[in-house]
């Protein structure tokens, strides 16, 4: 991903409306572009900032709301990738599962006998 592009996401994400493969993109490019992060953080800071405005809540850490948003975010990647991982090794182990058990099903039908 490109720094024109990453920024035309910055309003989407701040929503919460980027799709997973685009969420995935823009923390790569977040973590890789010192620049990107500043534009982030400093939308991040005047968006919310106007939001916690009406909430009248002085105490609220603005800096460590941003961190925690992007931990969140690349927390839920993780588990995503993780959970892809999981669902091809249940693919993985049901198919040879079921070659197996279709192997010893015509080998059986073959009439020979597995223990001789
Ligand atoms: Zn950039």
């Amino acid at each position: 991903m490109d720094c024109v592009t990453f920024r035309k996401l910055i309003g989407p994400y701040l929503e919460g409306s980027l799709t997973d493969e685009e969420l995935n993109g823009f923390l790569c490019h977040l973590r890789s572009c010192p620049e990107c992060r500043d534009e982030l953080e400093i939308n991040y800071i005047v968006i919310e900032g106007l939001n916690i405005l009406d909430e009248d809540r002085s105490d609220y850490d603005l800096s460590k709301a941003y961190d925690q948003s992007i931990r969140y975010s690349e927390r839920y990647i993780r588990f995503k990738k993780n959970l892809l991982i999981f669902r091809y090794m249940i693919d993985t182990i049901a198919f040879w599962a079921l070659a197996a058990m279709t192997f010893f099903y015509f080998y059986t039908l073959s009439g020979m006998d597995l223990l001789y």
